[in-house]
């Protein structure tokens, strides 16, 4: 084998928030296969000359299957010596690394992962508040409501009053978002922040309670929810700086000041 895979973290869309190594890969880079979430910004980095392969899913619609990106890697590594698999946010959070990890061991490929800033903390650092707050959440769960191992429900046992949730594709019907926590005992005043394009330049944020879900119009994807006391924190601010038209998106990169 003659080359590496790196598993790249591209981050929430800013490229100032990318780590160092991973703009320093991207700056060697021979190959890239990219997800669709990957923002221009951060695929301006890569290397000038470097084929830049879209493997993404784009409205449900697969460019590539994961065998096929899996092979990809493992073919390229034997031709080229820095092939980089880039994804949005972190790389080991809902970016099916797990199966691209497992080809790249099956086949002997040298690999290596490098983390980065996943949504969850881009949207949580945008809206300003804390995941975790020793008057109010002392635990984090990272899921998502779309599927479950094996396609069943999210098992909700263990979450309680002080879990903050990051839902990962909340999709656009929040409806049913409301019905599965409901369902899962969460209070209909639960806060829920609402935050899309975290970082990004198109980021919109939203503040609501879970009763009220419904009555948000679904913001742009990709977008995340959270869900827990922690929002309360900056509801009031976030409803006074944030709810705005699109034609003023551009203000939301504000830095919010509690
Ligand atoms: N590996 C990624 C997650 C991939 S799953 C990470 O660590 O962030 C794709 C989901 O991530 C999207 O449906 C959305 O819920 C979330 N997401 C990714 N980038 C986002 C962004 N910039 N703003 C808000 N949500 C984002």
């Amino acid at each position: 084998m003659k080359g590496k895979v790196y598993l790249v973290g591209g981050g929430p869309g800013d490229p100032e928030l990318l780590t160092l190594k991973a703009a320093k890969i991207l700056g060697r880079a021979n190959i890239v296969l990219h997800d669709a979430l990957v923002s221009r910004e951060v695929l301006a980095l890569v290397a000038a000359g470097a084929e830049l392969i879209d493997v993404g899913k784009r409205c449900g619609r697969k460019l590539l299957t994961q065998e096929e990106i899996n092979a990809l890697m493992v073919s390229y590594a034997k031709s080229h010596e820095v092939v980089v698999r880039l994804k949005g946010g972190d790389p080991l959070l809902f970016g099916r690394a797990g199966e691209e990890i497992a080809a790249l061991r099956e086949a002997g490929v040298e690999f290596e992962i490098v983390p980065g800033i996943t949504a969850g903390f881009g949207a949580a650092a945008a809206a300003g508040f804390s995941l975790t707050d020793r008057r109010v959440a002392s635990q984090v769960l990272f899921t998502t409501i779309q599927r479950d191992t094996d396609n069943r429900s999210i098992q909700w046992g263990g979450i309680s009053s002080t879990t903050t949730l990051v839902l990962y594709m909340p999709g656009t019907d929040y409806a049913r978002v409301m019905q599965q926590l409901r369902d899962a005992g969460w209070p209909d005043d639960m806060p829920c922040a609402l935050v899309s394009h975290a970082s990004g330049k198109d980021q919109a944020i939203r503040s609501t309670v879970l009763a009220k879900l419904p009555d948000e119009g679904a913001l742009p994807a990709p977008a995340i929810m959270v869900v827990g006391r922690v929002v309360a924190e900056v509801a009031e601010e976030i409803d006074r700086e944030f709810r705005i038209g699109p034609e003023t998106a551009a203000r939301t990169s504000r830095p919010l000041v509690i």
